[in-house]
């Protein structure tokens, strides 16, 4: 027997019918856009959404844009939504080609400039008459990592154009305004017009998430879930009690605690069962999962020669060249062309400003000073099974 009933509403992914607490947020945005449904092409609208991991910020803005976009389709407005995630679309000429894919634009295969993409794009926008509402997830990586060039590029790109329709509008979702605040005033003025804020959630917040889960979403089965569990739960992760309000944690603790009972054939979610999923949960962990999933493979070798050194060493930090050279045994091993010595450099860079590594400078030693470089988590079997599972499928 089983508590669960419909696991696919526990899924990070899924998209919820009600996003409890975030009415306010869900209010702000719409009157943001208002605009864009009362006179369509006046202005080019770009809001900023900012809050910590797990606060529901992508879920709401996924939500919100379906939801716009069906709004404005019955006033007969064509408006597409397209969410891209910044890790995953790690350039803006990776950015270009998800939208043109998302608006089954067919690009030819000769090597475009993001300058020509963006010219196609924008030219089918106007052909067809429609208006793109554009979310960039994780856009605090993109500034971090992306020639001035290119940001300048994508939030001016109507100054440039002069055009009489502005037909792209923009939500900008950053974990910290103060990514922003180190940008040219110039580009600045073009993207903070509006912020809205997801604060972390209480543990009543968390309280009532949980609930919807179980009884509107159907995760589990009727009564399969004790109140004493979800309010363990929430009082484990909401701010106010000194978790850090993330929403995600919450939903994973319950979803392991249900699978808990049922390893035990328990026909309820005790607090014991929450009790022993909270233990075993690994908040960091939990953390870096979804990102290491959206890795390409080299990314993934440099993160796996990092383990395997600490296997074989026992120790935290490596100097860069050992690392280097790990990585192009396993890429050898695995019969993959290793990268340069300047890529790999970038590589490195990047996986640290996603926070997959922590970097630290040797002491001074007889050859000056080095790069050390270390996992932000322990190596753990549930790690290394992770990274072995991603490049596998990379590879297939
Ligand atoms: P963020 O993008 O801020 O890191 P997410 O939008 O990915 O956060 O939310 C993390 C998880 O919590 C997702 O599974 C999401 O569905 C869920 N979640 C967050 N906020 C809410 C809410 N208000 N109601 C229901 N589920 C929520
Ligand atoms: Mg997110």
């Amino acid at each position: 027997s089983t508590v669960f009933n419909n696991t696919s509403a526990l899924n990070p992914e899924h998209i919820p019918a009600n996003l409890p607490h975030r009415e306010n947020q869900i209010k702000e945005l719409t009157v943001s856009f208002k605009d864009l449904i009362i006179n369509p092409g006046s202005t080019s609208i770009r809001t900023v959404i900012v809050g910590r991991t797990g606060t529901g910020k992508t879920v709401t803005a996924k939500k919100f844009g379906n939801e716009l976009k069906g709004i404005a389709n019955q006033k007969g407005l064509k408006l597409y939504y397209v969410h891209v995630n910044c890790h995953r679309q790690r350039t803006l000429y990776l950015m270009l080609m998800e939208i043109a894919q998302n608006l089954r634009l067919p690009l030819p295969n000769r090597g475009l400039s993001s300058q020509e993409t963006f010219k196609l794009i924008y030219d089918y926008l106007e052909r067809k008459n429609l208006h793109l509402l554009l979310t960039l997830d994780e856009f605090d990586y993109f500034i971090s990592t992306s020639p001035i060039e290119d940001i300048y590029f994508l939030v001016r790109i109507y100054d440039e154009l002069n055009v009489s329709v502005k037909r792209l509008h923009y939500i900008f979702i950053v974990r910290e305004l103060s990514t922003l605040s180190g940008l040219d005033k110039s580009i600045k003025d073009h993207i903070i017009k509006n912020i809205i804020e997801f604060s972390p959630y209480t543990s009543s917040d968390l309280y009532d998430i949980l609930q919807d889960r179980i009884i509107n979403e159907k995760a589990f089965k009727p009564n399969a879930v004790s109140d004493e569990a979800i309010k363990f739960i929430s009082d484990i992760h909401g701010a106010d009690k000194g978790g850090s309000g993330n929403a995600r944690l919450a939903i994973e603790t319950l979803e392991l605690a249900g699978k808990i009972a049922d390893t035990e054939n328990a026909p309820i979610i005790t607090v014991e069962h929450a009790k022993k999923a909270n233990s075993k949960i690994n908040p960091e962990m939990s953390v870096i999962t979804d990102t290491i999933k959206d890795l390409d493979l080299h990314y993934l070798l440099l993160l796996k020669a990092i383990s395997s050194l600490h296997k074989k060493q026992g120790e935290d930090f490596f100097p860069m060249g050992r690392v280097e050279e790990e990585y192009r045994t396993v890429a050898s091993l695995l019969g993959e062309e290793p990268r340069r010595h300047t890529q790999i450099f970038e590589y490195i860079r990047r996986l640290k400003l996603m926070g997959l590594i922590l970097t630290r400078h040797s002491s001074k030693g007889m050859r000056g000073r080095t790069t050390l470089i270390s996992l932000p988590i322990p190596v753990s079997t549930e790690l290394e099974e992770l990274l072995d599972g991603e490049i596998k499928r990379r590879l297939q």
